[in-house]
Protein backbone atom coordinates (compact mmCIF):
# COMPACT_ATOMS: atom_id res chain seq x y z
CA UNK A 1 0.00 0.00 0.00
CA UNK A 2 1.32 3.49 -1.36
CA UNK A 3 1.15 6.10 2.32
CA UNK A 4 1.75 9.59 1.91
CA UNK A 5 3.93 10.50 4.78
CA UNK A 6 0.90 11.85 7.11
CA UNK A 7 -0.97 9.03 6.33
CA UNK A 8 1.81 6.63 7.47
CA UNK A 9 2.67 8.77 10.71
CA UNK A 10 -1.16 8.57 11.46
CA UNK A 11 -1.02 4.69 10.95
CA UNK A 12 1.81 4.30 13.25
CA UNK A 13 0.68 6.98 15.98
CA UNK A 14 -2.80 4.54 15.70
CA UNK A 15 -0.55 1.38 16.40
CA UNK A 16 0.81 2.66 19.00
CA UNK A 17 -2.52 3.88 20.36
CA UNK A 18 -3.53 0.14 20.11
CA UNK A 19 -0.34 -1.32 21.61
CA UNK A 20 -1.13 1.39 24.97
CA UNK A 21 -4.82 -0.09 24.86
CA UNK A 22 -3.57 -3.76 24.89
CA UNK A 23 -0.78 -3.37 27.31
CA UNK A 24 -3.73 -1.37 29.80
CA UNK A 25 -5.90 -4.41 28.81
CA UNK A 26 -3.03 -6.80 30.47
CA UNK A 27 -2.64 -8.25 26.73
CA UNK A 28 1.21 -9.54 27.27
CA UNK A 29 1.67 -12.05 24.92
CA UNK A 30 -0.01 -12.44 21.40
CA UNK A 31 -1.89 -16.48 21.05
CA UNK A 32 -1.48 -16.49 17.76
CA UNK A 33 0.12 -15.12 14.21
CA UNK A 34 -3.28 -13.92 12.79
CA UNK A 35 -6.08 -11.99 14.45
CA UNK A 36 -9.24 -12.84 14.76
CA UNK A 37 -12.31 -10.61 14.55
CA UNK A 38 -14.52 -12.33 17.08
CA UNK A 39 -17.48 -10.26 16.12
CA UNK A 40 -17.74 -10.78 12.59
CA UNK A 41 -17.37 -14.78 13.80
CA UNK A 42 -20.26 -14.31 15.34
CA UNK A 43 -21.72 -18.00 17.14
CA UNK A 44 -18.47 -19.72 16.25
CA UNK A 45 -16.35 -20.98 19.50
CA UNK A 46 -12.75 -19.77 19.95
CA UNK A 47 -10.25 -21.67 17.96
CA UNK A 48 -7.36 -21.96 20.35
CA UNK A 49 -8.68 -24.39 22.56
CA UNK A 50 -11.41 -22.55 24.89
CA UNK A 51 -14.11 -25.08 26.06
CA UNK A 52 -17.49 -23.66 26.82
CA UNK A 53 -19.87 -26.53 27.89
CA UNK A 54 -22.54 -24.69 28.41
CA UNK A 55 -22.34 -23.29 24.39
CA UNK A 56 -21.28 -25.85 23.23
CA UNK A 57 -23.94 -27.35 20.51
CA UNK A 58 -24.32 -30.60 20.36
CA UNK A 59 -28.29 -30.43 19.70
CA UNK A 60 -30.22 -29.06 16.50
CA UNK A 61 -31.51 -25.56 16.92
CA UNK A 62 -35.25 -26.36 16.68
CA UNK A 63 -34.39 -28.48 20.25
CA UNK A 64 -33.03 -25.62 21.71
CA UNK A 65 -35.17 -24.73 24.95
CA UNK A 66 -36.70 -21.24 24.89
CA UNK A 67 -34.56 -18.07 25.87
CA UNK A 68 -35.51 -16.78 29.12
CA UNK A 69 -37.39 -12.99 29.00
CA UNK A 70 -34.46 -10.60 28.08
CA UNK A 71 -35.75 -9.00 31.78
CA UNK A 72 -34.54 -12.29 33.48
CA UNK A 73 -31.61 -12.29 31.96
CA UNK A 74 -28.06 -9.43 32.39
CA UNK A 75 -27.41 -8.04 28.97
CA UNK A 76 -23.74 -8.12 29.92
CA UNK A 77 -21.87 -11.35 28.40
CA UNK A 78 -20.50 -13.70 31.07
CA UNK A 79 -16.72 -12.94 30.70
CA UNK A 80 -15.24 -14.84 28.17
CA UNK A 81 -18.35 -16.11 26.76
CA UNK A 82 -18.60 -15.80 22.96
CA UNK A 83 -20.98 -13.20 21.63
CA UNK A 84 -24.63 -14.55 21.11
CA UNK A 85 -25.91 -16.06 18.33
CA UNK A 86 -27.06 -13.67 15.15
CA UNK A 87 -29.24 -15.46 12.08
CA UNK A 88 -27.24 -13.24 9.98
CA UNK A 89 -24.15 -15.64 10.98
CA UNK A 90 -23.28 -18.07 9.19
CA UNK A 91 -24.39 -22.05 11.29
CA UNK A 92 -22.13 -23.07 13.69
CA UNK A 93 -19.58 -25.93 12.44
CA UNK A 94 -20.68 -28.86 14.87
CA UNK A 95 -17.94 -30.49 13.49
CA UNK A 96 -15.34 -28.15 15.16
CA UNK A 97 -14.18 -29.27 18.53
CA UNK A 98 -11.36 -27.64 19.95
CA UNK A 99 -8.39 -29.29 22.20
CA UNK A 100 -9.18 -28.97 25.83
CA UNK A 101 -7.74 -25.67 27.35
CA UNK A 102 -10.94 -25.19 29.68
CA UNK A 103 -11.75 -21.81 30.47
CA UNK A 104 -14.41 -23.11 33.43
CA UNK A 105 -14.27 -26.62 32.85
CA UNK A 106 -17.79 -26.90 35.12
CA UNK A 107 -20.36 -24.99 36.25
CA UNK A 108 -19.77 -22.48 38.90
CA UNK A 109 -20.94 -24.69 41.43
CA UNK A 110 -19.48 -28.04 40.22
CA UNK A 111 -16.16 -25.96 40.02
CA UNK A 112 -16.46 -25.47 43.72
CA UNK A 113 -17.36 -29.03 44.66
CA UNK A 114 -14.29 -29.93 42.43
CA UNK A 115 -12.21 -27.41 44.31
CA UNK A 116 -13.75 -29.01 47.76
CA UNK A 117 -12.69 -32.46 46.63
CA UNK A 118 -9.36 -31.58 45.80
CA UNK A 119 -8.04 -29.35 48.54
CA UNK A 120 -9.91 -30.99 51.59
CA UNK A 121 -7.63 -34.83 50.96
CA UNK A 122 -4.07 -32.25 50.89
CA UNK A 123 -1.64 -33.90 53.25
CA UNK A 124 0.81 -31.02 53.04
CA UNK A 125 0.93 -27.14 51.38
CA UNK A 126 3.20 -28.74 48.78
CA UNK A 127 0.39 -31.68 48.04
CA UNK A 128 -1.93 -28.61 47.84
CA UNK A 129 0.14 -26.40 45.50
CA UNK A 130 -0.02 -29.76 43.17
CA UNK A 131 -3.51 -30.51 43.58
CA UNK A 132 -4.55 -26.71 43.07
CA UNK A 133 -1.81 -26.48 39.90
CA UNK A 134 -4.05 -29.02 38.38
CA UNK A 135 -7.45 -27.48 39.34
CA UNK A 136 -8.72 -26.34 36.04
CA UNK A 137 -12.05 -24.69 37.46
CA UNK A 138 -11.38 -21.04 37.71
CA UNK A 139 -11.50 -19.41 35.01
CA UNK A 140 -8.30 -17.01 35.69
CA UNK A 141 -6.40 -19.99 35.06
CA UNK A 142 -6.96 -19.71 31.40
CA UNK A 143 -5.54 -16.12 30.91
CA UNK A 144 -2.81 -16.50 33.72
CA UNK A 145 0.98 -17.53 32.47
CA UNK A 146 1.81 -18.79 36.57
CA UNK A 147 0.20 -20.08 39.26
CA UNK A 148 0.78 -17.86 42.42
CA UNK A 149 0.16 -19.14 45.13
CA UNK A 150 2.24 -18.33 48.57
CA UNK A 151 5.42 -17.39 49.86
CA UNK A 152 6.71 -17.36 53.45
CA UNK A 153 6.27 -19.96 56.14
CA UNK A 154 4.02 -23.27 56.89
CA UNK A 155 3.03 -23.10 59.35
CA UNK A 156 3.18 -19.54 60.48
CA UNK A 157 2.26 -17.37 62.76
CA UNK A 158 0.58 -14.54 60.45
CA UNK A 159 -1.20 -15.12 57.58
CA UNK A 160 -1.83 -12.86 55.29
CA UNK A 161 -4.28 -12.59 52.52
CA UNK A 162 -4.59 -10.09 49.54
CA UNK A 163 -6.52 -9.65 46.53
CA UNK A 164 -5.06 -10.81 43.28
CA UNK A 165 -1.66 -11.39 41.84
CA UNK A 166 -0.41 -8.37 39.73
CA UNK A 167 1.78 -8.55 36.74
CA UNK A 168 5.19 -9.25 38.86
CA UNK A 169 3.55 -11.88 40.75
CA UNK A 170 2.04 -13.39 37.22
CA UNK A 171 5.73 -12.84 36.15
CA UNK A 172 7.13 -14.51 39.02
CA UNK A 173 4.90 -17.49 39.96
CA UNK A 174 4.61 -15.51 43.96
CA UNK A 175 2.32 -13.28 45.13
CA UNK A 176 2.94 -9.74 46.67
CA UNK A 177 6.84 -9.41 44.71
CA UNK A 178 5.83 -6.19 42.51
CA UNK A 179 5.76 -2.49 44.28
CA UNK A 180 2.56 -3.46 46.52
CA UNK A 181 4.59 -6.66 48.02
CA UNK A 182 8.17 -4.30 48.54
CA UNK A 183 5.81 -2.27 50.90
CA UNK A 184 3.74 -5.28 52.34
CA UNK A 185 7.27 -6.67 53.25
CA UNK A 186 8.22 -3.34 55.28
CA UNK A 187 5.33 -3.28 56.67
CA UNK A 188 5.82 -6.82 58.01
CA UNK A 189 9.68 -6.11 59.18
CA UNK A 190 8.29 -3.25 61.27
CA UNK A 191 6.44 -5.08 63.67
CA UNK A 192 9.54 -7.94 63.58
CA UNK A 193 8.21 -10.28 61.02
CA UNK A 194 9.36 -11.78 57.55
CA UNK A 195 8.78 -14.71 55.33
CA UNK A 196 10.33 -16.86 57.72
CA UNK A 197 7.20 -15.83 60.08
CA UNK A 198 4.37 -15.14 57.84
CA UNK A 199 2.83 -16.88 54.94
CA UNK A 200 1.50 -14.97 52.40
CA UNK A 201 -1.10 -15.37 49.82
CA UNK A 202 -4.20 -14.23 47.84
CA UNK A 203 -7.89 -15.09 47.70
CA UNK A 204 -7.29 -16.30 43.96
CA UNK A 205 -4.60 -18.07 42.44
CA UNK A 206 -4.06 -16.34 39.06
CA UNK A 207 -3.30 -12.51 37.82
CA UNK A 208 -7.38 -11.68 36.90
CA UNK A 209 -6.51 -10.03 33.42
CA UNK A 210 -5.50 -6.61 32.92
CA UNK A 211 -5.64 -6.48 37.14
CA UNK A 212 -9.18 -6.25 37.22
CA UNK A 213 -10.61 -7.20 40.54
CA UNK A 214 -11.32 -10.71 41.14
CA UNK A 215 -15.19 -11.67 41.10
CA UNK A 216 -16.93 -13.03 43.72
CA UNK A 217 -17.54 -16.09 42.03
CA UNK A 218 -14.03 -16.54 40.88
CA UNK A 219 -13.08 -15.74 45.14
CA UNK A 220 -15.78 -18.84 45.96
CA UNK A 221 -14.19 -21.26 43.51
CA UNK A 222 -10.82 -20.72 45.13
CA UNK A 223 -12.49 -20.71 48.70
CA UNK A 224 -11.69 -24.74 49.18
CA UNK A 225 -8.26 -23.95 49.02
CA UNK A 226 -7.45 -21.42 50.91
CA UNK A 227 -9.58 -22.98 53.36
CA UNK A 228 -7.07 -25.90 53.71
CA UNK A 229 -4.00 -23.84 53.50
CA UNK A 230 -5.25 -21.85 56.30
CA UNK A 231 -5.70 -25.66 58.06
CA UNK A 232 -2.21 -26.09 57.08
CA UNK A 233 -0.81 -22.98 57.95
CA UNK A 234 -2.70 -22.96 61.38
CA UNK A 235 -1.84 -18.99 61.63
CA UNK A 236 -2.86 -16.99 65.13
CA UNK A 237 -3.56 -13.93 63.32
CA UNK A 238 -4.98 -13.43 59.75
CA UNK A 239 -4.00 -10.27 58.32
CA UNK A 240 -6.43 -9.56 55.94
CA UNK A 241 -5.37 -6.51 52.98
CA UNK A 242 -7.98 -4.49 51.29
CA UNK A 243 -11.61 -4.31 51.18
CA UNK A 244 -12.14 -7.34 48.50
CA UNK A 245 -9.97 -9.78 50.71
CA UNK A 246 -11.72 -8.55 53.96
CA UNK A 247 -14.92 -9.05 52.28
CA UNK A 248 -14.59 -12.37 51.69
CA UNK A 249 -13.14 -13.85 54.49
CA UNK A 250 -14.98 -11.76 57.13
CA UNK A 251 -18.21 -12.40 54.97
CA UNK A 252 -18.94 -8.70 55.43
CA UNK A 253 -20.23 -6.54 53.21
CA UNK A 254 -18.67 -3.25 54.79
CA UNK A 255 -16.62 -0.99 53.49
CA UNK A 256 -12.29 -1.35 54.64
CA UNK A 257 -12.80 1.87 56.60
CA UNK A 258 -15.65 0.33 59.09
CA UNK A 259 -13.84 -3.20 59.12
CA UNK A 260 -10.22 -2.23 59.76
CA UNK A 261 -8.16 -2.27 62.97
CA UNK A 262 -10.77 -4.47 64.80
CA UNK A 263 -10.32 -7.96 65.89
CA UNK A 264 -12.85 -10.66 64.79
CA UNK A 265 -12.92 -14.10 65.08
CA UNK A 266 -12.78 -16.40 62.40
CA UNK A 267 -13.36 -20.40 62.27
CA UNK A 268 -12.25 -21.55 59.24
CA UNK A 269 -12.17 -25.43 58.49
CA UNK A 270 -11.26 -26.70 61.70
CA UNK A 271 -8.90 -24.01 62.61
CA UNK A 272 -10.07 -20.93 64.70
CA UNK A 273 -7.99 -17.27 65.04
CA UNK A 274 -8.13 -13.75 65.16
CA UNK A 275 -8.55 -11.68 62.18
CA UNK A 276 -7.30 -7.95 61.60
CA UNK A 277 -8.63 -5.89 58.22
CA UNK A 278 -6.22 -3.16 57.43
CA UNK A 279 -5.38 -0.87 54.24
CA UNK A 280 -4.10 -2.44 51.04
CA UNK A 281 -0.27 -1.74 50.51
CA UNK A 282 -1.38 -0.75 46.49
CA UNK A 283 -3.89 1.99 48.86
CA UNK A 284 -0.73 3.40 50.78
CA UNK A 285 1.47 3.82 47.79
CA UNK A 286 -1.50 5.90 45.95
CA UNK A 287 -1.94 7.27 49.96
CA UNK A 288 0.85 7.49 51.92
CA UNK A 289 -0.51 9.38 54.73
CA UNK A 290 -3.17 6.53 55.58
CA UNK A 291 0.21 4.87 56.57
CA UNK A 292 -0.62 5.98 60.03
CA UNK A 293 -4.02 4.01 60.15
CA UNK A 294 -2.09 0.90 58.97
CA UNK A 295 0.71 1.10 61.39
CA UNK A 296 -2.02 1.46 64.53
CA UNK A 297 -3.26 -1.78 62.76
CA UNK A 298 0.47 -3.40 63.39
CA UNK A 299 0.94 -2.36 66.10
CA UNK A 300 -2.19 -4.29 67.51
CA UNK A 301 -0.82 -7.27 65.62
CA UNK A 302 2.12 -6.47 67.22
CA UNK A 303 1.12 -6.47 71.08
CA UNK A 304 -1.55 -9.32 70.55
CA UNK A 305 2.03 -11.68 69.35
CA UNK A 306 4.31 -9.79 71.87
CA UNK A 307 6.27 -9.37 68.71
CA UNK A 308 9.55 -6.64 68.75
CA UNK A 309 8.54 -3.47 66.87
CA UNK A 310 11.29 -1.85 64.83
CA UNK A 311 10.81 1.78 65.14
N1 LIG B 1 -1.86 -7.18 45.25
C1 LIG B 1 -2.43 -8.25 45.84
O1 LIG B 1 -3.52 -8.16 46.42
N2 LIG B 1 -1.79 -9.39 45.78
C2 LIG B 1 -0.61 -9.55 45.19
O2 LIG B 1 -0.10 -10.65 45.18
C3 LIG B 1 -0.03 -8.40 44.61
C4 LIG B 1 -0.67 -7.24 44.64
Amino acid sequence: MNMSPSGHEAALRAHALLLAWYREMGVDHAVADDATDWLNRGDARPGDGFVFPDLDPVEPAATTPPRPPQSAVSDRRPMGAPPPPSPARPAVDTSFRPAARPLTAAAPDEATLAARDAAREAKSIDDLQARLAGFDGCGLKATAKSLCFYRGATPARVMVIGEAPGAEEDKHGKPFVGPAGQLLDKMLAAIGLDERHAHITNIVYWRPPGNRPPTPQEALVCRPFLERQVEIVKPEVLLLLGGPASNHILEKPEGIMRLRGKWKDVAIGGHTMRAMATLHPAYLLRSPPAKRMVWRDLLTIAEALDLKTVP
